[in-house]
């Protein structure tokens, strides 16, 4: 085992690299792991029009790109894998990844989410079939051809408006019939001629064999079933906090999230906690960030409290 860090920083999201911007400006010389989604879930999306500073807007991996960027300019340290397991119950705190295992005298947890399926077998069959989670990554795939999205909100519309622009048609499958997302995605989505919605339905079987041909729906008043051809389905309807390899470890409630206290701390000393994988309400770029800020500044308090050095290199 190697020295010990005085931060690790676990994820590299908005919330983890902001974190680690403030923190190396701090002297804590922090430990960035990144995960094998490095950048997190705005790597994923196209327009980001909400995080300020960009009257234009900006697409969601270069808002990450330069963020990274910032972080490597106060010399924040980068490694590309994934935290496996953390013994959270020994000081220093001990952090595993797939390679390595590293001692330190603090930790922010900033592992943010991911996206959730419906938990169909022909979803799980037919996942990379025509089966997706991630409209800008795979819409290309759907270029001229008919796709449905499941799901009524943010995510939802934000998918269904970026794959109007390149499928023939577009259906939105809801399962209530009022939407979650915020009025001006809404208004944008419902002015597109070739986005349509299915409401008070659920999907009940993803069809195909080596593709997806269609899905069958149950519309969830009357029971009815129906189907509709189709070759894409992207399934928008929220997401699962990364917090696996917590276990054990620290409090979770009953979706997997973070449990914190009023001022957003763990329960454990030395141990922080950044961004979507302890908000279930908020889930913002801009909140993540904010999150990533204040949770550097506890280290940076609580290091000071133990009295130990906050200059220089990890002891
Ligand atoms: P979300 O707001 O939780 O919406 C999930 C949607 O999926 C809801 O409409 C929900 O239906 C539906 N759903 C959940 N489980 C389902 C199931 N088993 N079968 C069918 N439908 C199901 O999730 P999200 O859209 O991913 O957004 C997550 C957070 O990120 C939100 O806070 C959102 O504001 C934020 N976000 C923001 C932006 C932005 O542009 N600012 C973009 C993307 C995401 P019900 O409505 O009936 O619950």
């Amino acid at each position: 085992m190697e020295k010990t860090e005085k931060l690790i920083i676990i994820g590299s999201g908005p919330a983890g690299l902001t974190a680690a911007i403030y923190a190396a400006r701090g002297n804590l010389n922090p430990l960035v792991i990144t995960g094998s989604e490095a950048g997190g879930q705005l790597m994923l999306t196209t327009d980001v029009d909400d995080f300020p500073g960009f009257p234009e807007g900006i697409q969601g991996p270069e808002l990450m790109a330069k963020m990274r960027k910032q972080a490597e300019r106060f010399n924040v340290r980068f490694a590309s894998e994934n935290v496996v397991s953390v013994n959270f119950k020994t000081k220093p705190l001990v952090v595993k990844t797939e390679s390595s295992e590293f001692r330190t005298q603090s930790v922010i947890i900033a592992t943010g989410a991911s996206a959730r399926w419906l938990g169909l077998e022909s979803e799980q069959k037919l996942r990379g079939k025509g089966v997706s989670a991630c409209a800008v990554c795979d819409g290309f795939f759907f270029k001229g051809k008919k796709v449905a999205i499941v799901g009524g909100g943010d995510t939802a519309l934000r998918e269904a408006n970026y794959l109007s622009k390149l499928c023939q048609q577009v259906t939105i499958i809801h399962r209530r019939d009022a939407l979650r997302a915020q009025p001006a995605l809404q208004e944008l989505v419902k002015s597109k001629p070739n986005i349509d919605f299915i409401f008070n339905s659920v999907v009940e079987e993803v069809l195909g064999e080596e593709k997806v041909t269609g899905v069958r729906l149950k519309n969830i008043h009357n029971e009815k079933t129906s189907e509709i051809q189709l070759e894409g389905v992207f399934v928008a309807i929220g997401h699962k906090p990364n917090t696996d390899f917590l276990k054990g470890q620290l409090e979770l409630d009953e979706k997997g999230y973070i449990v914190v206290t009023p001022e957003g701390r763990t329960h454990i000393a030395g141990v922080f906690v950044a961004g979507d994988v302890s908000d279930h309400k908020y889930r913002q770029a801009v909140t993540a960030a904010g999150a990533g800020c204040k949770a550097a500044f506890d280290v940076e308090e609580y290091l000071e409290h133990m009295h130990l050095p906050t200059e220089g290199n990890g002891g």
